[in-house]
């Protein structure tokens, strides 16, 4: 064959081949690699798979979702314990009546809503807040009569205005703006934000996290005697943190603390199994990932069972400041150190010694600590109440607590859990966020929003927004040309494609 006819002949052969890999690799569905299966991967599976459909529709490029846990459990900080026959949840726990994703998913997967806590005999209202001392602050029970219960919701507002005055208005004033601008994230027109930053700005939000809450409620016109008492109480149980955490954290621990609260009936996690359930996404259990590396036009993962998984897109779902994954190339995130609250479950009797009270004496069902150095909890609430003395108690604090301090704390102990969570930033101002994209081209981050505020509302809105992210630029992609040229060519320019 002459030389010419070889060359024709291999270059046909080239183009033939290439064009056989260009349509292969278009009609392969886009495989979406999460890394973590609480709200965050589970809520991002769910908005990457209902999403995807109208935005690769009609000639629906399929996406393929899989989802590695390290855990042999889907849910992540949402868990439930087991103590003295019966389920509490040990993790995220209250839901506001305005956390919208959450309360759709509820009603999409069919969950109930709990609410009230009359059933178990633990009275909302009743707190105490101890400073180490003595109780600076006490409410009284509300009783089970409907007149009881007014009585005492009366009193104990009068109990509270009395102490802290107009500033309760304005700590409300103070919530209900922050909310207002965080439902903003709930409207239909909204853009698809490729920072943190960008996202916040967009709603009003960023200054909050540039300033400690103490300063914006000074701002607001909050007495000190408020800011450190009761405000301090609720950021210690919120965050295990004091009134230094940034006004958004304040604020959304602020709102938390609210009326109308609910967690999902049997458990919180639900949430996650029933999201990941409805995507087919493939689950991997107990599969840790160990490596993401970016081979250009795909990633490859690989995890403790030593396995290799080649994906488009690699979706990081969980906190990196303790989860050692090893990147190529290396990523590089602002410094950002983790609280960590350990959630103490006990069934007994809290001995009223202890709080320097005769032993025939009553205990709120709340005990809320001040910011005092040495005080040992952030708080200790009634779960469950059995009998008069015997009762589940939940203590929050940020070390462990010892079983020489439980005994002095409880006169019955017949059934001790402890957990140590690493449960959310420690809030440092001004806050600095790390990228939603870690890298040009498919590696993305959702916790990033974390540094804003750690909830599971939050995680489900960052997560829809990254999802929004991926798909649009999945989709700008598609559209231009062949995938794998140009998920390394989409620029920031390009992101604001809505969906
Ligand atoms: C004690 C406590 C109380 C809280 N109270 C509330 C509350 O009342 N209300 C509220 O809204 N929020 C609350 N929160 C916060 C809320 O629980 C979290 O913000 C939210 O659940 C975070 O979800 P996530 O999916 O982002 O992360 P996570 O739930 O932490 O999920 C990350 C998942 O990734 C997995 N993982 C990590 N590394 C790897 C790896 N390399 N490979 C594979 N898998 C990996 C983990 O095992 C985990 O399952 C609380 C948190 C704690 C700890």
């Amino acid at each position: 064959m002459a030389p010419w006819a070889a060359t024709l002949l291999i270059t046909s052969l080239l183009l033939l081949l290439s064009s056989v890999t260009y349509s292969s690799s278009f009609s392969r569905p886009h495989r979406i690699c999460i890394i973590g299966s609480g709200i965050a991967g589970s809520s991002a599976a769910h908005f990457l798979h209902d999403l995807g459909k109208s935005t690769f529709s009609p000639n629906s490029l399929p996406i393929e979702i899989l989802i590695f846990e390290k855990r042999g459990r889907v849910g992540g900080r949402m868990a439930t314990v087991s103590i003295g026959g019966d389920t509490f949840e040990a993790g995220g726990t209250i839901l506001h009546p305005k956390n919208f994703h959450a309360l759709n998913f509820t009603s999409l997967l069919n969950l109930s809503t709990t609410t009230g806590r009359d059933d178990d005999g633990v009275d909302d209202g009743w707190f105490g807040i101890w400073d180490g001392e003595r109780f600076v602050l006490e409410t009284i029970p509300q009783g089970k009569s409907f007149i009881s219960k007014q009585i005492a919701r009366l009193w104990n507002t009068v109990t509270l205005f009395r102490r802290y005055g107009f500033s309760l208005i304005r700590m409300q004033r103070f919530v209900q703006g922050m909310l207002e601008s965080f439902l903003r994230y709930y409207e239909k027109d909204r853009p698809v934000f490729s920072s943190v930053e960008e996202m916040l700005k967009w709603a009003g939000l960023y200054s909050l996290t540039q300033r400690t809450l103490r300063e914006e409620l000074d701002d607001a016109g909050l007495s000190s005697l408020l800011i450190s008492e009761l405000v301090t109480v609720i950021t210690r149980i919120n965050y295990g943190q004091d009134v230094s955490i940034s006004g958004l954290a304040g604020a959304v621990s602020l709102a938390g603390s609210g009326g109308g609260l609910w967690s999902v009936e049997g458990g919180n996690w639900q949430l996650a199994a029933g999201l990941i359930n409805n995507t087919n996404a493939s689950l991997h259990l107990h599969e840790e990932i160990v490596s993401v590396s970016n081979h250009g036009d795909y990633y490859e993962l690989n995890s403790t069972q030593e396995n290799s998984y080649h994906c488009e897109v690699a979706l990081v779902a969980t906190p990196l400041d303790e989860v050692r994954i090893n990147f190529s190339p290396p990523v590089t995130l602002p410094k950002r150190s983790t609280q960590h609250t350990y959630a103490t479950f006990v069934r007994g009797f809290l001995n009223p010694e202890y709080f320097g009270l005769s032993p025939s004496s009553e205990i709120p069902d709340l005990v809320a600590t001040l910011e005092v150095k040495g005080l040992p909890f952030s708080s200790v609430s009634v779960l469950k109440r059995y009998s008069d003395k015997d009762k589940t108690y939940k203590i929050f604090s940020r070390a462990p607590i010892s079983d020489e301090l439980l005994d002095k704390l409880f006169s019955v102990r017949s059934d001790t859990r402890m957990i140590n969570w690493p449960a959310y930033p420690h809030y440092v101002v001004p806050e600095v966020f790390a990228p939603f994209m870690l890298d040009q081209s498919h590696l993305y981050y959702i916790n990033a929003f974390e540094s804003a505020a750690s909830t599971i509302e939050t995680s489900a809105v960052a997560a829809e927004n990254v999802a929004r992210l991926i798909l649009s630029r999945l989709s700008s992609s598609a559209h231009v040309g062949s995938r794998s040229g140009e998920l390394q060519g989409v620029g920031p320019e390009n992101l604001h494609v809505d969906l």
